[in-house]
């Protein structure tokens, strides 16, 4: 062990030997992995060590791809035995309902170039596998890729590699503690102390307790987890083939064979945290006790799906532990606050996604970059609120418990609520806000039109439908009131808050009292935001956003030193909004200042302060809608008061709440693009149309050389477009596949109903050579449904609306 390393690795289970590998590959040989006890000695060398290609995540579906291509690969280079076993996977549906999700399941999968991946009969199912009583089966998803391996082999195989490129591997040494020092960490390890300019936590079980070494919670937790192997199982003797891994999702029941046995792993839907602050240190190589009690319903369907294990012995009971985060997802990359403290944690499946995971976070300590948008299962999609030990327990709990569930896209699930409320929560509950959340965030979907109105979950058009509708009409026709708590707010002031802003945003600034749409790029000249940024001419600057991109935003802000002269600020929780949009809104804000409020004072895209009733409103002239709009921005302690002025004033105007499924609807229609959906740090604003808000001419700003090599370049492959569907009773909701003819064209990123140009529409990227008039399809739930590109704006292209000419 040497006294100075580039990078410390803390933890040699999957993803720490991956991370570390994935350095040396970088270029970084001078780096260390220190392992508390032998590698593997978490949750690695117990697991079942199956592994899928496929996540309905793009982004975490590629890094899952290139997992296992790296296995081969390891493989080959002769680094050890992984123990690769390419069987396949069936995962199989037992309703009519989950079959259609495999269908459009399948279908999105085209998108990612799994397209070996095929649909199966029942028969074919019991042909793979003659132990299935495959009784109420609809049929199967069959991934040739998937299969399972030697997690001990595996983990050896990324050390030895790593060894190779020049890092060093320590065992049984524990880190103590750490400690923030110039030009990175000081270590303290039972062999000794170590600096390190770069620290990261791939500590698996123990990911907590390593994280609060450096004063972070970080929102990951230890769950337990079953399977049981059996003794030999006479129909699988003779067969010519291995049975290929099977997922019964209706039965809760993974199955594969281990040896001439089965391995049968259960997800329960009763499950249980062990040692939610994170396992002792002195947790050996060792298994906890099994609780059959507790998961008896599922090994039971189990049974009965595979009769010949009612008669067979049972080897081994495993019942071990692995993390979980709120979402399933793993926490990736700077840790936000810290300086050089990367996270490499909350990896559920080390073995589908550990390679992937290493090499997006090598890649972001070396280049400063992922490589890719990892947004989600980057650590700074959580805020704080997501690491107490209350939240942290909900919403672990309920992703395990619905991990085999269909998860509808119009389900509203309840872990952890409400936690934030606008200030006006109980006057819209009152009103029939049916609430959705986002970053901890009570939001207001619609407002229902009957008392206990609750929607049944459903793939298809929703109840709602009809109330969206009407909120729609009432934005395009009448005054509506929108809650806007859930957007961010940053406040950028002091003498260098305009050369700050000025470098840090793509757009020109805008003048004092005005707004402009300001992108914000990565130096490579990808998307880092599509913020709003305002300019109150006091000095003081707003960058208005997505409310769950507050932390992500926030690093990124603070990474790009802001300077003693520049005050940042978040203050989306001290300053609360609402929309107010329609024909009417001038003069209902009129009414409220006590006098007429000149366009000229507030035109389209300015703002300014304004009194209205008692008190001082911060009011800007801009609506996502398309319509003639302001969005009122009070201190959160005045919100509620403000509402009921805007709502009592409003009454002689007809005023009416909405919420953000009329928003979703109103969008489209207008081609507005969305964060994480139309823009992300995939696409570059030339890709996305947000160039032409690209300042092309300013002298400097971040990405300012790659963005002009952009615009110079030839023309991106994809381009985004708007949609229109021939869909019946279910929209396209992002990720399905574009077709002309037999090839695949492109992807959708986000559809709906546009419930006022009465139409299902989508945005799309689509090859550069698909245009107008050709005739395409997009598979809505796995059905062919004609779609064609249709001009951008569907509602007002002109932008009369918005602007209040028309
Ligand atoms: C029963 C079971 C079945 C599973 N089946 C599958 C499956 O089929 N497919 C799949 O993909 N995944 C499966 N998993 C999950 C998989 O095991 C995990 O995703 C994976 O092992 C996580 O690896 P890790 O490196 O993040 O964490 P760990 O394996 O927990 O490794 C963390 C390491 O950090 C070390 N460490 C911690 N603190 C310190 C410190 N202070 N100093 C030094 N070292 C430290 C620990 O000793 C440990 O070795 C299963 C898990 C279980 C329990």
């Amino acid at each position: 062990m040497k006294s100075h390393y580039r990078v410390v690795v803390i933890g040699g289970g999957i993803v720490g030997v991956s991370v570390l590998y994935h350095l040396t590959r970088a270029g970084w040989p001078d780096v260390a992995l220190i392992e508390r006890s032998e590698l593997t000695a978490g949750s690695t060398w117990h697991a079942a060590a199956g592994f899928h290609a496929v996540n309905a995540d793009p982004t975490i579906a590629a890094l899952q791809r290139y997992t296992i291509g790296l296995y081969r690969e390891l493989q080959a280079a002769g680094h050890g035995n992984l123990g690769l076993k390419f069987t396949g996977a069936v995962t199989f549906a037992g309703t009519d309902e989950r079959w259609e999700w495999l269908h459009a399941a399948l279908a999105s999968f085209r998108t990612l170039g799994l397209d070996k991946a095929r649909l199966v009969s029942a028969d074919e199912i019991a042909e793979m596998c003659p132990i299935i009583d495959a009784d109420g089966i609809r049929g199967g998803l069959f991934d040739p890729d998937d299969g399972y391996l030697d997690p001990y082999g595996t983990t050896h195989a990324f050390a030895s590699a790593a060894r190779a490129g020049g890092a060093d591997v320590i065992l049984r040494n524990r880190v103590l503690s750490l400690h923030p020092e110039a030009g990175g960490w000081r270590v303290e390890t039972e062999q000794g102390t170590i600096h390190a300019e770069h620290v990261v936590n791939a500590a698996g079980l123990w990911a907590r307790p390593v994280g609060r070494m450096a004063g972070v919670d970080l929102p990951v937790t230890p769950m337990e987890h079953h399977y049981l192997v059996t003794e030999p199982v006479p129909g699988l003797q003779g067969l010519s083939h291995e049975i290929p891994t099977l997922v019964d999702l209706e039965g809760f029941t993974y199955a594969r064979q281990e040896g001439m046995g089965m391995l049968l792993g259960v997800y329960e839907r009763n499950p249980k945290a062990w040692k939610p602050e994170g396992a002792p240190w002195d947790y050996g190589i060792e298994l906890l006790p099994p609780d059959i009690d507790r998961i008896s319903d599922e090994l039971q369907l189990g049974f009965a799906r595979y009769p010949a294990l009612q008669t067979v012995g049972i080897k081994r009971w495993v019942n071990g532990a692995f993390t979980f985060t709120p979402d399933g997802n793993p926490l990736i990359g700077p840790v936000p606050g810290l300086r050089n403290y990367w996270a490499a944690c909350g990896v559920m499946a080390g073995f589908s996604q550990g390679g992937g995971v290493g090499l997006a976070v090598a890649r972001w300590i070396v280049d400063g970059d992922p490589g890719a948008d990892v947004f989600g299962m980057d650590v700074a999609r959580y805020g704080p609120h997501a690491s107490t030990a209350g939240w942290l327990a909900a919403t672990t709990r309920q992703f395990y418990a619905r991990r085999f569930l269909i998860a509808y896209p119009n389900e509203q699930l309840p872990a952890g609520r409400p936690l934030r409320t606008p200030p006006s929560y109980d006057q819209q509950s009152a009103a029939g806000a049916v609430w959705g959340q986002s970053w901890g965030m009570e939001v207001p979907l619609y407002f229902a039109d009957q008392p206990g109105f609750v929607e049944r979950p459903t793939l298809q058009r929703s109840e709602a439908f009809g109330i969206v509708a009407r909120e729609v009409h009432a934005v395009r026709e009448g005054l509506t009131l929108l809650d806007t708590q859930a957007f961010s707010r940053f406040e950028v002031s002091g003498q260098g808050a305009e050369g700050y802003l000025d470098r840090l945003l793509a757009c020109r600034l805008p003048g004092p009292g005005r707004i402009r749409l300001a992108p914000m790029l990565s130096p490579s000249g990808r998307l880092m935001g599509d913020l709003t940024v305002f300019n109150w001419g006091d000095g003081r600057y707003w960058l208005m956003g997505s409310y769950y991109l507050r932390a992500w935003h926030l690093r990124w802000f603070e990474a790009q030193n802001p300077g003693a002269d520049v005050m940042l600020r978040d203050i989306s929780d001290q300053v609360a909004g609402v929309a107010l949009t329609g024909a009417a809104a001038r003069t209902l804000i009129s009414e409220l200042a006590g006098g007429a409020l000149d366009p000229k004072t507030l035109p389209f895209m300015g703002c300014t302060a304004l009194d209205l009733g008692v008190g001082r409103v911060h009011v800007g002239r801009i609506s996502v809608m398309g319509e003639h709009g302001y969005e009122l921005n009070a201190p959160a302690a005045e919100m509620r008061s403000l509402y009921a002025a805007l709502h009592a004033a409003g009454q002689a105007h007809g005023v009416v709440p909405v919420g953000f499924h009329a928003l979703g609807a109103l969008r489209l229609e207008k081609s507005y693009g969305i964060w994480s959906r139309e823009f992300t740090s995939g696409y570059t604003p030339r890709m996305s149309g947000l160039d032409r808000f690209v300042a092309f001419d300013k002298p400097d700003f971040i990405g300012r050389d790659a963005v002009l090599a952009d615009r110079d370049g030839p023309a991106p492959a994809r381009r985004l477009v708007t949609l229109a569907i021939d869909a019946e009773t279910a929209d396209a909701s992002g990720f399905e596949p574009v077709w002309a003819g037999d090839h695949l064209v492109g992807q959708t990123t986000s559809g709906g109903y546009g419930h006022w140009v009465g139409q299902s529409l989508a945005m799309a990227y689509v090859d550069a050579a698909v245009v107008e008039g050709d005739a395409l399809a997009v598979d809505v739930l796995g059905r062919s449904r004609a779609a064609r590109i249709i001009p951008p704006s569907p509602y007002d292209p002109g932008g009369a609306r918005l602007r209040g000419q028309a």
